[in-house]
């Protein structure tokens, strides 16, 4: 039998999915333990949840592709601060300010801007400068 381990995830939902009893799934069916520890879900908006899954790697990867195809954001971070990846135009103007480098132009050719979740803290700096409304914050 494979070793439990726990993950944290942000799930972003979009407007159509939020009644949908994906959690119960989760735990019915990838045999995970939830832990949801931050939530905002409303039949008329989008939505979010914060959680910690438990189980073998195996069943949470299962676990994720699932969620997945309900059209649900997943991030592994657990972070609220996200970048859109269609609106994002690459223009730079937010590397400066992104304090930890989780926003950075990774290659030098072809200039694109990558964000790395996990090196977020949150600051904030990018949505308040990023001149497309790209970045956001759940919070
Ligand atoms: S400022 Fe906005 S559009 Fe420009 S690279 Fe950063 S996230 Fe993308
Ligand atoms: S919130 Fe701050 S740390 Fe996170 S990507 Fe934006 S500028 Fe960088």
């Amino acid at each position: 039998m494979s070793e439990n381990v726990t993950k944290k995830l942000m799930l972003f939902f979009p407007k159509c999915e939020c009644e949908k009893p994906i959690i119960y799934y989760l735990v019915k069916n990838y045999d995970l333990i939830v832990n949801v520890f931050r939530a905002k879900v409303t039949p008329e908006e989008e939505g979010y949840l914060v959680l910690d899954v438990t189980g073998s790697e195996e069943d949470i990867t299962k676990g994720v592709e699932y969620v997945k195809t309900f059209n649900v954001t997943v991030n592994f971070s657990g972070k609220g601060v996200t970048r859109d990846a269609e609106t994002c135009t690459h223009c730079g103007y937010c590397v400066p300010y992104c304090p930890t480098e989780a926003l950075r132009i990774a290659d030098s050719d072809t200039r694109e801007v990558s964000y790395n979740e996990s090196e977020c803290i949150e600051c904030m700096a990018c949505i308040r400068v990023c001149p497309f409304g790209a970045c956001s914050s759940t919070f």
